[in-house]
């Protein structure tokens, strides 16, 4: 008998509801607190920010939330996505593991991140938002937003992580296109931006800077201009397990069950929208799956940070949460995975790894892109460098079981395509492309700025 490549589910298999993991925490919910009184926020802080139904959703107990129709109609455009086998990947490596990966990068803008921006334009259209502010890394969540608000007819802004826009100018074009505006993030549109412009001109920005500008637009706009966040929070993960839920039905048309399941981290979102149905699974079925988070070594959050309260944010004006964080004042090499340079990580997350639910990983930059170039020579598709790092787990995992002689099975998630990273990939073709040191000295130094927090 052949083996099967890929694992296609019909539209109807699409799923009807999102998992929401908080109906299922081992351990209690921690507060959220405003960045100013660092006491327990009440939801009218929230609700200058968001609408008042993902508020909702975010401090939701209720194990499934339904996916209203005219999102799902709009999921169907690019959904259920494919489960592939790397069978071919698999036989370059002479692993006797099955290797399966599921494919998000034949999403419209090519990542998972449409999953939650087309959820998150719909609510904030049914709350009568006319327009949204955001922060992009690399251009994916702004790509996908900036469709998700065209479909909806809702206006956008997009701060985007300086270093990005001039190393991806065609994410830029493709907001554009959508109708979204499209700034350099440290910019001096903003009072943060401006302050920041002063004291460090040539600054990369960051995915927290950008976080800043973004949320002072929306909070300043008097109500007429709500934020929209890509990442972290609990909704924007509860929309992506779209992603684990359509897996476990391939899972389970391919005969098989996971014995690990992988996920690169920046956020937290394509990992956890991955893997919280199989986490969901450990939790309340016995199941044993490992659940592997990774990261970047020269941003490792998970790894090298401290779970601790800290802000959201560089500026310090979006709320504090308990986190992994390297510090809010932290600002990351500039590596080409734009979308993992993150000083945080998504307090679900946090909470599981901490609690021993989620194992995390770091890897670095040279190893990663030596994994995506293996990976996209067997099987022919170049991976985003954020997904590259799940690609080196993956195959990490696979040649232990070389060694052990075990048939594991491991499933990861490929959460996009590197289409627009070629600047990358050529440095590393060329062999430019350097690991960056840990960035010991700079992480301790944010380590000091962490809010004095008093919990209950
Ligand atoms: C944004 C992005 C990531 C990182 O964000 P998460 O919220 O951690 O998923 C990973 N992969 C791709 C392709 C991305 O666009």
């Amino acid at each position: 008998m052949s083996d099967q490549y890929k694992y296609i589910l019909e539209e109807s298999k699409l799923p009807k509801a999102w998992y929401n993991i908080n109906a299922d925490m081992p351990v209690p919910p921690q507060p959220v607190l405003h960045p100013g009184t660092l006491q327990p926020i009440t939801p009218d802080f929230l609700g200058v920010l968001f609408p008042m139904n993902l508020i909702m959703q975010e401090i939701s107990t209720e194990r499934w939330i339904e996916i209203p129709d005219p999102v799902r109609e709009i999921y169907k455009l690019w959904r259920p996505t494919p489960m592939m086998r790397a069978v071919r990947l698999e036989k370059t490596l002479g692993t006797p593991a099955h290797i399966y990966y599921k494919y998000e990068g034949v999403s419209p803008v090519g990542s998972h991140k449409p999953n939650t921006a087309v959820a998150q334009a719909f609510f904030n259209k049914e709350a009568g938002t006319k327009a949204l502010t955001t922060e992009t890394g690399a251009g994916q969540w702004g790509s996908a937003l900036a469709m998700a608000c065209n479909f909806f007819g809702l206006d956008l802004e997009v701060y985007m992580v300086k270093v990005s826009y001039h190393q991806k100018p065609y994410r830029r074009i493709i907001m554009e296109n959508f109708g979204a505006s499209v700034f350099a993030s440290p910019t001096d549109k903003t009072q943060f931006g401006r302050k920041l412009l002063a004291e460090a001109p040539d600054s990369p920005g960051s995915l927290g800077i950008a976080i800043s500008e973004a949320v002072e637009v929306a909070a300043m706009s008097g109500g007429k201009k709500k934020y929209s966040l890509g990442s972290v929070l609990g909704h924007v993960l509860m929309h992506q397990t779209v992603i684990g839920l359509e897996a476990l039905q391939q899972m389970e048309m391919a005969g098989e069950y996971p014995d690990v399941v992988i996920g690169c981290a920046g956020g937290g979102s394509n990992f956890a929208g991955f893997a919280y149905p199989f986490v969901h699974r450990n939790l309340t079925e016995g199941k044993k799956t490992k659940i592997v988070a990774v990261e970047p070594a020269s941003c490792p959050s998970m790894t090298k940070g401290k779970y601790t309260f800290d802000f959201g944010d560089t500026a310090a004006m979006a709320p504090i949460v308990k986190m992994y964080t390297l510090g809010h004042t932290f600002v990351p090499p500039g590596i080409h995975a734009g979308g993992l340079r993150y000083h945080g990580m998504s307090p679900s997350v946090s909470a599981l790894v901490n609690h021993g639910d989620v194992e995390a990983r770091a890897v670095k930059q040279l190893e990663t892109f030596e994994a995506a170039v293996q990976f996209s020579r067997a099987e022919g598709i170049i991976p985003a460098p954020e997904s590259a790092h799940a690609v080196r787990a993956a195959i990490d995992e696979a040649l232990k079981a070389k060694q052990s002689g075990e048939k594991e099975v491991i499933a990861f998630n490929l959460s996009g395509h590197g289409h627009f990273d070629m600047t990358a990939y050529e440095q590393y073709l060329r062999g430019k492309l350097e690991d960056y040191e840990y960035p010991a000295a700079a992480i301790d130094e944010a380590m000091h700025h962490l809010p004095k927090v008093t919990v209950p």
